[in-house]
């Protein structure tokens, strides 16, 4: 079984005089431990894909199954609690709470569960990520790149199995993004988690096995690429 099955997934925007056929018809199967990139120019319906894998935006028509389990068949509730014990999700801009320091930012999703986090996965994370001399820094004390390396650690903490990550360079520099995603991939591969990383920076698919391109809604193109330093 593979880890995510997406099926002839469809998301129209707009009413009867303007519609948009965001995503149009796509299927697409992943399995466990992947790293897929996803590439297409703006407007092409990337975001759209991955708010619907997630769970945060309802498809028209078409099914999303994550472990085997059709989420879309979850009720609203159901879905939120699913969501938040098997995905991990990292935006373009970093959100995080900045009343919080980057520990309490990271350790925030186990809370949210009633959960009394770990010390020694804190700190594992932490020290991948290389922020354990940060911990008690607030968002505003740290660069882009560390933000962003905080975010993964908020995505990675509760051991999700997908991470969705929508452009998570799109607000650093070329350098700081390739350093960001050597982070995200050592410690993803720490759970053999699988990832779907959309981005525009063409070099970044050079750390994946796998890149899909997405055209008006469609799989344009969906290559094995054996040129990775990733995973
Ligand atoms: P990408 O992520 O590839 O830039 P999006 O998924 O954001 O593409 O958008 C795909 C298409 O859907 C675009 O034509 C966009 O204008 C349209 N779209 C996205 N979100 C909405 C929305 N909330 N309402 C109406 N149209 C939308
Ligand atoms: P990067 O190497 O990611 O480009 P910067 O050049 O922005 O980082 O920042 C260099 C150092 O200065 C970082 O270690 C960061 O923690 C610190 N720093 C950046 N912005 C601030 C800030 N507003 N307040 C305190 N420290 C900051």
């Amino acid at each position: 079984m593979d880890i995510l099955e997406v099926k002839n997934l469809c998301k129209v925007y707009g009413n009867n005089e303007i519609k948009i056929n965001a995503v149009d018809n796509i299927s697409v199967n992943v399995k466990k431990g992947e790293f897929v990139t996803v590439i297409g120019e703006s407007g092409s319906g990337k975001s759209t894909l991955l708010n619907c894998i997630g769970g945060l935006l309802n498809p028209t028509s078409g099914e999303v199954y994550i472990k085997g389990k059709n989420i879309y068949s979850l009720d609203e509730e159901e879905r939120t609690i699913f969501r938040r014990q098997n995905i991990g999700f990292i935006f373009q801009s970093f959100n995080l709470i900045a009343e919080l320091n980057v520990e309490q930012n990271i350790i925030f999703p186990i809370l949210l569960d009633y959960k009394k986090p770990e010390e020694k996965e804190v700190d594992e994370i932490l020290n991948i990520l290389g922020l354990l001399d940060r911990r008690h820094h607030l968002p505003s004390q740290l660069s882009g790149g560390q933000q962003q390396r905080v975010a993964i650690g908020r995505a990675l903490i509760t051991k999700p199995m997908l991470i969705l990550a929508d452009e998570p360079t799109g607000n650093l520099d070329t350098k700081t993004g390739e350093e960001v995603i050597e982070l995200l991939l050592k410690a993803s591969e720490l759970y053999n988690q699988t990832i779907l990383m959309i981005t525009h920076n063409l070099k970044l698919t050079n750390y994946s096995k796998r890149i899909i391109k997405i055209v008006d809604g469609k799989v344009k193109v969906d290559v094995k690429n054996n040129n990775n330093r990733g995973n």
